[in-house]
Formats: C-alpha cells, structure tokens, sequence
C-alpha cells in the first residue's frame, strides 16, 4: 500500500517479471504503460461528477415502493476520473486499428474512414424509420441499390436486407425453407450439416425446430460426398454447407450437391459469411444455391467484433424470394420508392414471413457497406477476393515448415490457412503458441476450431496486411514455433508482457468473478 495506491490492489504484471528485465515500480505502472484497477476501487462515495438539483418527487401513491431505500453503490469519481480510468483501460484493448487480428473466418479487416464519413452523413445517420417515406427516399435509394449490387455479385433473385447478422441471416434462411416446403405440404424435419460447418449453422437449425444430422467431411477437409447423397430423402428439408468452409476450402462440388438435393425435394443454404474469399470470381446464384447470407461486417468492411453491429442480408433464389420477410423497399416504375409492409403485402407479397426485425435492418452498415462497393467498384471487388486468397496463401507456405497443414496438400486454400497442433513438442499446445502471439504484439489466430483438426491454428490475414506486415506476422509465429521445438519453458507461461499473465481458461470460463467482492 502507498500513497498512490490507497486500496492496496496489486498491480498483476510487474511484480513477478523476471528480475531485471520489468523491476517493479512503486505505482505499478511501467513508463507510459499504465496500470488500472477496477473502478471500483478508485472512487470515493458521494464523489460525483456534476451537481444536481435535489429533485422535486411527487411520487403517485402506488409508486413509493419502488423508490431506493439505501444510497446506490456507486462508485463516485469526478469527470476527469472517470475519463481518466476509461481511456487507460481502452489503452489495454487490442484492435485493428493497432495491429493485425488474424481470427479465423472472422475477416477482421481494416474498415476504411470514407465509410466513416458517409455513414455520418446526417441525412443518413438521423433518419427515423417511422419518418413518411417520401422524406426518406434517398435512405430507402441505398438500400435498394446495395441489394441491387448483391444480387448482381451473388446471381441471386432476391435478398432480404433485414437481418442484423449473419446467424440472424441463416435463421431467415431456413425460414423461408421452412415457408417454401410448408406452401407445397411437405412439412420435413432433417437438415443436414456437414462437419466442415461454421458452428452457427447446427444452432441455427435446431433453434428453427429442425433436427441436425452431421455430414462427415472426407480426410482432404471437404463435404463427403457419398455420405451426403446416401442420406438425402423426403424428410430432408435442406443442407447447411459453408463455402468456403471452415477448413479454409473452397467446395467444388457445390453445383452436384445442389442438383441432388435439389432433386430429392430439399432446399440448399449456403453459409456466404466469408463471400470476401469469392466475391467478384464466384456468383452463388450459378451452383444452385437457394439461400446465403452475406456479413456485410466481413466481406464489406463495416467494424464488427465489439465494435459495432453487424449485418446479414440473405439473398434468395427464385424458389424462396416469395418468402422474403417483411418490410422491403421496391422501386416503382416512376423511380420513386415505396415499402412493402404489413398493409400492401397481402396484395404485393402474399406468402412472405412477416418481419424478423422491427424496421429496415442496419442502416448505418448498409451506408458503410455501399461507401466500401461503390468506392472499389467491381473490378476492385475482385481485387479485393484475389487478394485476401494470396495473403492466406502466402501464410500458409510461408509457415508449414515449421506448423503441420493439414490440408496442405489438397492445393491452394481460399481467405484462410490452417494449421494443427501435430509435431510440436510434448507438452506444448496451440494454446503456447497462441499465448507466445501476445507477447510478440500480436492478436492470436483462432485456436481450437475447426473441430475436425486437432489443436487447430486458422488464420486469415485479409487482404488489407501489407507484405511488410504479414512478414512481421510471419517471423513472430515462426519464432513463437520455434521456441516450442526447443522445450522453451518459459513459453509455457507465456505471456509475460502482456497487462495480464496466462489465466486458467477453464475456471474463467466456469467461475468467472462477476461481482466486486466489496458489494457483498
Ligand atoms: C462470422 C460467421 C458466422 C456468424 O456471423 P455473425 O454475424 O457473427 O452472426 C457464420 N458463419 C461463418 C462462416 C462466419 O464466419
């Protein structure tokens, strides 16, 4: 305890660093590294940071039993306190816009400032959505002409906009699978997902009341073929398969599982949310999918991951368009646009699903999805799926001399590289090396999923990493492997430079500490 540290709680990191290299400070902070503890611990009762009037109650007789009885227990800091203690703790975050984020099938790539600044446009960013539609026809006017460009770059019929995230989008998916077969009386219960599924879908279509069936994948990471056409039949309402998958593999048979599918009465959902890996090369329309959601927060760039809320537009075939949920825009023949709600459907969309959102979706990811389209146009587009295929590519050669690839040998992968936990050392993990990462100064990969690789690594650097900067990327991993061949102990601890030393995972998990044991 000292004067600076009142509450006499211990700052984690540099007391026990290695003699030498981080001595120990009185404060606990390290330069300009500052420690934070929690807010709690920080404030004084009674310490506010504005002055208000006593409020004058005239509490309605029924009322007064839910008026406080004790003081809250607020932890009273003045302004620049509590300013002081958030932006220290937001010095603590990782981001993209401090370093690569190499999650797997995340994307988490750089979201450009035109988006930014579009999305602020204020006749965008304080439109109200119950506002008459002849004042917001410019608002409306995005909307539509981003679902005009992701019909065109998917080849689909239709695409419902209201979704506000990819699950969302699969959820709307299989609804109107669901409405499809319910419209001809062929109520059936089965949806096939093979392993090389994201894990939302199997959620996904058992919260749509189906029951999930696992389509194993064959030893080169893809749908197994055979065991998905032995098992179609006329309680198949459809199959869930993500392409690319989550092994990082394009799947080529997409157009045979369509037609046999297809042909035994059932409905084909595509899980589009890493479309980045295709767009421009590829049109889902041409392989006979029926439905596909697309993650305008991956593939079109709008901030995701805790930054912000996503999108999932699900495009449709012909087949499933007279499902689309409630509302959407329409374009009339005199230009102006009108909604189809509740009101005009009966007449303009008879069978469609009714609404899964309260309004028109995310209007703010709509404006930064189409700032990003219009400012690559499609050539860039393309551009944009090459590339983020390249670095992937360049990631996964430049490192399985020293990480196993277990798909290595079934050719080039797509957005994502993939490696396993083969060959290292006894003792040491995914988990070591993930670790290692942070102490580099870099966010880890995905670890431990795709399930069907063991100790799996996935890695998708995006196309917007520099060379330079997927090289740093590179040699850090490569080191980091390095370490673990030699038997370096200290890796199995790692990390050392980071705010926070290796947690057990496990009692996080399952015993997390939720509340500040000064409450009870
Ligand atoms: C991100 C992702 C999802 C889920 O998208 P959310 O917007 O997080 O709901 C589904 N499938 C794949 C392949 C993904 O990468």
């Amino acid at each position: 305890m000292n004067a600076h540290n009142p509450s006499g709680w211990r700052p984690a990191m540099p007391l026990d660093a290695p003699p030498g290299q981080h001595a120990a400070t009185s404060s606990g902070d390290r330069g300009l590294m500052l420690e934070e503890p929690l807010i709690f611990e920080l404030g004084q009762p009674g310490t506010c940071g504005v002055d208000l009037d006593e409020p004058e109650m005239a509490v309605l007789p029924g009322l007064a039993r839910y008026l406080r009885s004790a003081e809250a227990d607020l932890p009273g800091l003045s302004e620049p306190e509590a300013v002081r203690h958030y932006t220290r703790l937001s010095r603590q975050n990782y981001g993209i816009d401090l370093g690569p984020f190499p999650l797997g099938s995340c994307t988490m790539k750089h979201n450009p400032r035109l988006n930014e600044k579009v999305a602020r446009l204020a006749g965008f960013a304080d439109v109200h959505p119950l506002q008459p539609v002849e004042t917001v026809q410019g608002a409306l006017g995005v909307i539509v002409q981003l679902a005009d460009w992701l019909t065109a770059l998917t080849g689909m019929d239709a695409v419902a906009m209201t979704p506000k995230a990819g699950a969302h989008g699969e959820l709307c998916g299989l609804l109107c699978i669901r409405a499809a077969l319910e419209a001809r009386g062929d109520a059936r219960e089965v949806i096939l997902v093979p392993e090389s599924a994201h894990g939302t879908n199997p959620a996904t279509a058992a919260f749509a009341g189906y029951r999930v069936e696992s389509i194993p994948a064959t030893i080169a990471g893809r749908v197994d073929l055979g065991a998905l056409e032995a098992r179609l039949g006329p309680d198949v309402a459809g199959v869930m398969i993500t392409n690319p998958n989550t092994c990082g593999l394009f799947e080529p048979n997409m157009k045979r599982i369509a037609d046999a599918v297809h042909a035994a009465g059932g409905f084909v959902y595509c899980d589009g949310a890493n479309f980045n890996a295709i767009v421009g090369k590829v049109r889902p329309g041409d392989l006979g999918i029926d439905a596909m959601h697309i993650n305008l927060h991956k593939t079109f760039s709008t901030p995701h991951g805790g930054g912000g809320p996503g999108a999932g537009p699900v495009v449709l075939s012909a087949a499933l368009a007279p499902f689309a949920p409630l509302p959407y825009a329409l374009r009339q023949s005199d230009g102006a646009l009108r909604l189809i709600e509740e009101d005009t459907a009966p007449a303009d969309h008879p069978q469609g699903l009714g609404r899964m959102t309260a309004f028109h979706g995310q209007m703010g990811m709509f404006t930064r999805a189409l700032s990003y389209i219009l400012s690559h146009g499609a050539d860039g587009l393309r551009r944009v799926a090459e590339d983020a295929v390249l670095n992937a590519n360049y990631v996964l050669r430049s490192l399985e001399d020293v990480l196993t690839a277990p798909f290595g040998a079934s050719g080039p992968c797509m957005h994502e590289a993939l490696f396993s936990d083969e060959g290292l050392p006894e003792g040491f993990t995914t988990l070591d090396l993930a670790k290692g990462l942070i102490d580099e100064g870099f966010h880890p990969m995905t670890v431990y999923f795709p399930l069907v690789v063991h100790g799996a690594m996935l890695i998708e650097p995006t196309e917007t990493e520099s060379k330079s900067g997927l090289d740093r990327f590179i040699a850090s991993l490569r080191h980091v492997a390095e370490r673990a061949k030699a038997g370096d102990p200290a890796l199995k601890s790692a990390p050392h430079f980071a705010p926070r030393r290796r947690l057990d995972e496990t009692q996080a998990a399952r015993r997390p500490v939720l509340v500040w044991e000064g409450w009870t």
